[in-house]
């Protein structure tokens, strides 16, 4: 299959699956989101792949969902419209990497936020370059319950995890280490080969039995509610988009939102 929004490319045993609109800093856009979800799925059909990295060509891994075309194109949703499409789009594809049969690895530079935080985090492992920087600001500025999926708590833990989305200040690659966020943060002329590398050594682990630890570990963060906590935020979210807030910042302008979580993330 041919992508245009994202690229793919087998390493050894490795596939490499980019987001590839670096002209918009790789913003996710429904193309690209879908993409993303089919380039999986042929990697996980694809015997000789035994590790799947999501990275980012470009200097950043993802400002987020694409704004612009959501403007454009689903400014006029209805209640049931916007569910439908969040649920497909960000919840679900966003699961299925989060039970991904292989191992997956993030590979991060630059901006991670929001949307984009959401696909990085549903990674197994991260791996960050020192210029990487995480936010979800979208409390502040799209008057948003966080983005669609809550995986904030479960990655760095409930404190943080309140600070981050009630300032939706920026996150150095640093703290998120020190918060155990990310597995290791390297120079960024350094993060494909130490991806690669990291990738490359996972990937000499017995295919059943990587796939079987992994269920082990996703199940003991679904013992603890982690699926069904994911599931009532998705709700709440929902119920944010259709709020008097949420309203009036549509009305005074998507931009205004914008800038003000630019300002808040300290872009
Ligand atoms: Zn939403």
């Amino acid at each position: 299959m041919a992508y245009e929004t994202v690229a793919v490319e087998n390493r050894g045993a490795v596939a490499w699956i980019m987001h590839d609109r670096p002209q918009v800093r790789n913003a996710e856009s429904s193309q690209l989101l879908d993409e993303l979800d089919a380039a999986l799925a042929a990697a996980v059909a694809d015997n000789s792949v035994c590790v799947v990295v999501i990275g980012a060509r470009g200097d950043h891994f993802s400002a987020g969902h694409d704004l612009k075309e959501a403007q454009a194109t689903r400014a006029g949703f209805t209640v049931e419209e916007r569910y439908t499409y969040e649920e497909k789009r960000y919840f679900e594809y966003a699961l299925r990497i989060w039970d991904c049969p292989k191992p997956t690895i993030a590979s991060v530079q630059g901006a991670c936020v929001a949307g984009g935080f959401m696909v990085a985090n549903m990674c197994d492992m991260v791996v960050a370059s020192e210029d990487a920087f995480f936010a979800d600001p979208v409390c502040r500025s799209l008057a948003s319950a966080a983005a669609e999926v809550l995986v904030h708590p479960w990655v760095m833990g409930l404190r943080s995890a309140h600070e981050f989305l009630l300032t939706g200040r920026r996150m150095s690659a640093q703290e998120a280490l020190r918060l155990g966020m990310v597995n290791r943060v390297v120079p960024r002329d350094r993060l494909e080969a130490e991806v690669q590398e990291l990738a490359a050594t996972v990937a000499q682990t017995y295919p059943f039995a990587a796939r079987l630890v992994k269920r082990s570990l996703k199940r003991t963060a679904d013992i603890q509610g982690f699926r069904a906590s994911l599931q009532s935020h998705f709700d709440t979210h929902q119920l944010s988009h259709v709020s008097d807030e949420y309203r009036h910042m549509r009305e005074e302008g998507l931009a205004a939102g914008i800038a003000r979580g630019k300002e808040a993330s300290g872009r």
